[in-house]
């Protein structure tokens, strides 16, 4: 079994996080520590430890992550400006919460990832 973490509690709403959409499948709320004037981090309710857990019966919850982040960036204004979806896996990505989250970063010029 893997291990909650803190984004289970806040799934759970038990310790506070500003919420901006949760339904059965997905949370997703605003990064504590933002990179970028819109930084929110969308997760599936479900406990997955990292991509490499994701199995074939998650497709259509990580799927409904990415429509769920096109939507929360209309909201937030970014849409036509544009964003950036970023999961990371694992040590070399820098991966600290073991519970896969999407995070969608805009609302300024984020440079190229790869030159
Ligand atoms: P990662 O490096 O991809 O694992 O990113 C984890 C992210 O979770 C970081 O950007 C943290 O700032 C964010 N984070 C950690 N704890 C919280 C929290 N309680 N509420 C909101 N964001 C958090």
């Amino acid at each position: 079994m893997a291990e909650e973490t803190i984004f289970s509690k806040i799934i759970r709403r038990e310790i506070p996080a500003d919420i901006v959409f949760q339904d059965d499948r997905v949370t997703a709320f605003r990064d504590i520590a933002p990179q970028a004037p819109t930084h929110i981090l969308i997760i599936p309710n479900k406990l997955i430890p990292t991509v490499n857990d994701v199995t074939e019966a998650d497709e259509a919850t990580l799927g409904h992550m990415i429509t769920v982040a096109a939507k929360i960036a209309k909201q937030e204004g970014i849409d036509e400006s544009g964003y950036r979806l970023i999961m990371n896996c694992n040590k070399d990505a820098g991966q600290v919460v073991f519970h896969i989250h999407m995070h969608l970063v805009g609302g300024r010029n984020l440079g190229r990832l790869v030159e």
